[in-house]
């Protein structure tokens, strides 16, 4: 019987999911995921974890309790670091002990460390490693290695072309507003983990499109493009995700095509703190344009949310239809 190995749909998820499903199913085993994240499931989290922990945390220890009596392992890497010289957050570096101690009666983790910053014969030893739990040869895993980056790099070539994985499924509806220059096109930034899960984020994005928005995120643009308006900053930014925002930010500010900004946060996360912070500066001083911040905790209404967007939404409808005469910020 193949080894059940479980996914929980948080966190790293939405970045490299069909990566690691690809490998494990290429090398035998059957991939289990979480449920989409619930009441019931976030209940379950919140109810395991520290308080202090930031709202995505609280999610996945929910879909860590959602797979836990149904899988041989269950798959949660120690993530250290995917670009050299940069960091995730802290909480990347230290979940599987946090799992551990959050949640009991668990299955064995799966929780090999991912380091960049080591060399590349290092990586190859970790992918080794992830591949030891299915089988000991090392030739199969290589060959499911490489096909789990083809299979990455098309998952991600689709999400830049606006298929975007709400809730890990790849949505049909591209944006289709590009034609048409009427209409309105917002920069939504977030953690991936915070933007794609419906639940979580409370359906941001289908609300956004249900306004007729065109949205742009940063994993639309291209990464070297990113890399080099980043690379402007005054000091280099060695959140990996800092970096992918601030540099989204300053682009789209330079090509002034956003009629408008927002920027999802969690409530709790040091580093969200800081680069909302600089986003919404930079956004009021170089952009003019309305811009909008959304803190979400457990305790979160959605009906405030729904007020904040509608407001936002209204805002930009005016400015267009008053050629932006209307102040950005009150
Ligand atoms: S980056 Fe922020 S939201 Fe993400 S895990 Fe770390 S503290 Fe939580």
């Amino acid at each position: 019987m193949a080894i059940k190995i479980g996914i929980p749909r948080g966190l790293w998820f939405y970045d490299y999911y069909p990566l690691w499903k690809t490998f494990y199913e290429e090398l035998g085993a059957e991939v289990i995921l979480s449920n989409p994240t619930n009441k019931k499931l976030l209940d379950q989290g919140v109810k395991n974890t520290v308080d202090e922990a930031c709202l995505p945390v609280k999610i996945f220890n929910g879909h860590v309790m959602d797979l836990k009596d149904r899988v041989d392992y269950i798959f949660v890497p120690k993530m250290m670091s995917v670009y050299k010289k940069e960091y995730i957050c802290p909480k990347f570096c230290g979940l599987p002990e946090m799992v551990k101690h959050s949640v009991s009666g668990l299955p064995p983790l799966i929780d090999t460390e991912i380091n960049f910053n080591k060399s590349r014969r290092h990586i190859m030893n970790t992918v080794y490693q992830f591949g030891s739990y299915v089988t000991k040869n090392p030739l199969k895993i290589r060959n499911a290695y490489k096909k789990a980056l083809t299979a990455y790099h098309d998952y991600k070539n689709q999400i830049s072309q606006g298929r975007l994985p709400i809730d890990g499924k790849l949505s049909h509806d591209h944006n289709q507003i590009k034609s048409n220059p009427a209409n309105k096109r917002i920069a939504l930034l977030g953690h991936t983990y915070h933007l794609y899960d419906s639940f979580g984020s409370m359906n941001i994005i289908e609300k956004l499109k249900e306004y007729g928005v065109e949205i742009l995120v940063p994993e639309m643009i291209n990464m070297k493009v990113i890399n080099e308006r980043a690379a402007t900053l005054e000091k280099k930014m060695f959140w990996s995700y800092g970096r992918k925002v601030l540099g989204t930010a300053l682009y789209l500010q330079d090509q002034q095509q956003i009629d408008g900004a927002i920027y999802v946060s969690a409530f709790g996360c040091g580093i969200d703190s800081i680069v909302g912070d600089l986003f919404e500066r930079w956004t009021r001083k170089n952009a003019d344009i309305p811009f909008l911040l959304i803190t979400i905790d457990e305790h979160t209404g959605e009906a405030g949310v729904n007020t904040r967007l509608e407001a936002f939404i209204d805002m930009i409808d005016w400015r267009k239809r008053d050629e932006g005469n209307l102040s950005a910020h009150g």
